[in-house]
């Protein structure tokens, strides 16, 4: 297959940074344009982008001109790593002006038309992007919040398999999800800060989307609550999470422990490229999962879950682990797409009429 030309908005980011490290040597994907702001804009990636990456920045990207993240460069498909507070207003001028647009911000996750998308969670969502002008302009699918991401895959074989009542959720998010420069080091080191703003309500809120039923081309909300108490802790990468859930039969844990090894997913006959070649990690040795020691497994795309056991208020309670710029960010955006060419609605366009238009 031809690759598709991509663009990548909030390129210097910290998401924008991942970005570019996911598809430097990615199979049906090349880097064609780096945006950023107008203070980036002019300069060449390497100039402009402070690189937070452990591995060297590509070489393919390093003398790129950057330019600003306005509609009208020449590519197929554009990845959004932008700033919530210009997300909104840029993506809607993209989509309007005919690019499929995959975003990782918040702006327009739960409006009614734009699938919030997991691949292995709710692949069929898809079917929204239908209800956007997406035949004669563009569209938006957006990936959820990065803790949103772990809790969610995590109920996907327990809501399939049992019906899930109440969710309570503690998470300890790592310092990587606030971007760069993030969390004040005097506030990071050494501590715990047990506000993270806007997140409980995401965590609240995006799962019940995600795991709601698409009934005549619209998402009816799975009717679970969800609630969330959301903390940042002095760990790098990698998001944990301590999940008890009600149910509304009798499930022990070990019915849990089997659903998680059982699960199938709906999207494993497809291969996609950054597909894990299974989702869950379960483990029983009671120290794991450890974000240090397997965010990083299956190229950070798994979602590792341990220490399930009965819970002495709801009814099983277990520790999740999702590392929060790869799964929820831009590895996530990236699988979606994959997901969008598998089903047909990700393709090339005609670049050269789009620049014009
Ligand atoms: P970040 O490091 O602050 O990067 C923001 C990017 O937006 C930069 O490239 C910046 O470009 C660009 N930008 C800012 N103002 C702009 C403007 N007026 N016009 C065009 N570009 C502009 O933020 P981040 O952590 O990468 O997060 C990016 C998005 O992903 C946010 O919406 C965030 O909520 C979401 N997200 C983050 C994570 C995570 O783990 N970090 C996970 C999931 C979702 P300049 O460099 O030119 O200023």
């Amino acid at each position: 297959m031809k690759k598709l030309k991509v663009g990548i908005l909030g390129a210097t980011g910290a998401v924008g940074q991942k970005f570019v490290e996911i598809l430097d040597a990615h199979p049906w994907f090349e880097i064609a344009v780096l945006a950023a702001s107008e203070r980036s804009a002019g300069k060449t990636y390497e100039d402009a982008a402070n690189w937070i990456g452990s591995k060297p920045m590509p070489q393919a990207v390093a003398g790129m001109k950057v330019v600003e993240a306005v509609p009208g460069f020449e590519c197929d498909v554009v990845f959004s790593g932008l700033d919530a507070a210009v997300a909104g207003g840029l993506e809607a001028d993209f989509a309007r002006a005919g690019y499929p647009v995959i975003s990782n911000a918040r702006n327009f996750r739960m409006q009614d038309d734009v699938p919030l998308l997991i691949p292995e969670v709710n692949p069929d969502h898809t079917a929204l992007i239908e209800r956007q002008d997406w035949q004669s302009a563009g569209y938006v699918v957006t990936n959820p919040n990065c803790s949103t991401v772990g809790l969610a895959c995590t109920l996907r074989p327990l809501v399939d398999a049992f019906e899930v009542e109440l969710v309570q959720v503690v998470t300890m998010q790592a310092l990587s999800g606030a971007g760069y420069p993030g969390v004040a080091s005097l506030d990071a080191l050494a501590n715990v800060v047990p506000y993270i703003g806007g997140e409980e309500e995401k965590m609240a809120a995006e799962p019940r989307k995600l795991l709601g039923r698409l009934v005549d081309g619209r998402v009816e909300d799975a009717s679970f609550r969800v609630s969330a108490q959301c903390n940042r802790v002095p760990v790098l990468d990698g998001h944990m999470e301590c999940i008890s859930i009600k149910f509304g039969r009798d499930v022990s844990a070990a019915d849990v422990r089997a659903a998680f090894l059982e699960f199938r997913s709906p999207i494993a006959d497809y291969k996609l490229p950054s597909s894990p070649e299974k989702l869950f990690q379960v483990f029983d040795d009671p120290r794991f999962p450890q974000p240090r020691r397997h965010a990083e497994h299956g190229n950070g795309m798994m979602v590792s879950v341990g220490r399930i056991r009965p819970c002495e208020v709801l009814d099983v309670k277990l520790v999740a682990l999702v590392h929060n710029t790869v799964r929820g960010a831009a590895g996530g955006a990236v699988l979606n797409a994959e997901l969008l060419i598998e089903q047909g609605y990700l393709k090339h366009r005609n670049l050269s009429a789009a620049a014009v238009a």
